[in-house]
């Protein structure tokens, strides 16, 4: 199965948040082989990083058996590794790496969580969360059968006004009772002494995780607020290869990791996450997991599985996943068991 062409395009996303999101945004991957087989991924960084693609990436891999996928995955980092190593670089060739495990699934007829567990249920739903922004959409994120919530608190500033901040999280607990899980996601805004002072506040209402408080390269930070808050945190959407996930492993400064498949280096690095976290009695949960690319690793390698809602204007894929009564579904088709319209690529 030789690899004959790979092509990269920025979808159009007019609702998407206007921010970088945008302006780097999202790029689906076409690899294409000497067979009937085209294999689909989606990686990020926008115009810069189909133009790594294109000018470095495609050169790689043409010719060279689409197959070697992990092979192809350490020659990728390698050859990239003086301008690559995390960020755009990698966020691009992730979308290479899904393309080439959704030919992997392809050639072989079975859908990829197939190939990472052969005796995966896939008639099983994978339960998920919501991200919510008041107690009223935690209210009918539940009554849709979500079975935890998330609460996006970037509206209280930075540093973050932690009364009205705990007054919120406390109205989603009441409304939740003990029929879900409640997070916070911080967004990266605090530092390590307002984190403190909001999980002081919070500590009662039972959050199950603190997601990104402080920027993803504030280790220091981390390694503080490990010691010290009384509500685990979480990390990792903004991490990117194996070795920068080992280091947060190994110095364990997240309890919950949360790679993002489409951006830390495919799959390949996320089953690598899964392993060392494994190894380290840490849990990861994907972020956007309820979109096709990373639940099929929820699926057959989670112990603990519960897939993020995805991103609702990225829709040029067909096939993605249903979701019903807060469950989400893993594609029982070969590959990731998305397609995409042909008219996207001329
Ligand atoms: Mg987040």
């Amino acid at each position: 199965m030789q690899i004959t062409e790979v092509r990269a395009v920025q979808p159009a996303t007019p609702n998407a948040p206007r921010d970088w999101r945008t302006q780097l945004g999202q790029i689906l991957v076409r690899v294409e082989t000497d067979g009937s087989l085209h294999g689909y991924g989606v990686g990020g960084g926008g115009a810069a990083g189909i133009h790594v693609i294109e000018t470095v990436l495609r050169d790689l891999l043409i010719g060279r058996d689409a197959r070697e996928v992990e092979q192809l995955h350490t020659e990728m980092c390698r050859h990239t590794c003086f301008y690559g190593r995390s960020g755009l670089v990698v966020m691009a060739l992730s979308g290479v790496d899904l393309a080439l495990w959704d030919l992997r699934g392809k050639a072989a007829g079975k859908p990829v969580a197939r190939l990472l567990d052969p005796n995966v249920e896939m008639s099983r739903p994978v339960p998920t969360y919501l991200t919510v922004f008041d107690e009223h959409e935690t209210e009918a994120a539940l009554s849709a059968g979500h079975h935890a919530v998330k609460l996006h608190v970037e509206r209280f500033g930075t540093p973050p006004r932690v009364a009205a901040l705990a007054d919120l999280v406390k109205r989603a607990r009441d409304k939740l009772g003990d029929r879900g899980e409640l997070m916070i996601d911080a967004f990266a805004k605090w530092d390590v002494a307002s984190t403190l002072q909001v999980a002081a506040a919070i500590q009662r209402e039972r959050v199950a995780w603190l997601e990104e408080p402080l920027p993803p390269d504030d280790f220091a930070g981390y390694r503080q607020l490990v010691l010290q808050s009384p509500i685990v945190i979480a990390g990792g959407e903004h991490e990117y290869l194996a070795s920068g996930f080992r280091h947060l492993v190994d110095s364990r400064l997240h309890a919950v990791l949360q790679p993002d498949v489409n951006w830390c280096g495919g799959l390949t690095t996320l089953i690598e996450v899964y392993r060392m976290a494994q190894e380290a009695n840490l849990r990861v949960c994907p972020h956007r997991g309820c979109e096709p690319f990373a639940l099929h690793a929820i699926a057959a390698l989670d112990q603990q599985p519960l897939a993020e809602s995805g991103r609702r204007w990225f829709n040029c894929l067909d096939g993605a996943p249903r979701i019903e009564n807060g469950h989400v579904f893993v594609p029982d088709r070969p590959g990731f068991g998305v397609d995409v319209d042909p008219h996207i690529w001329t």
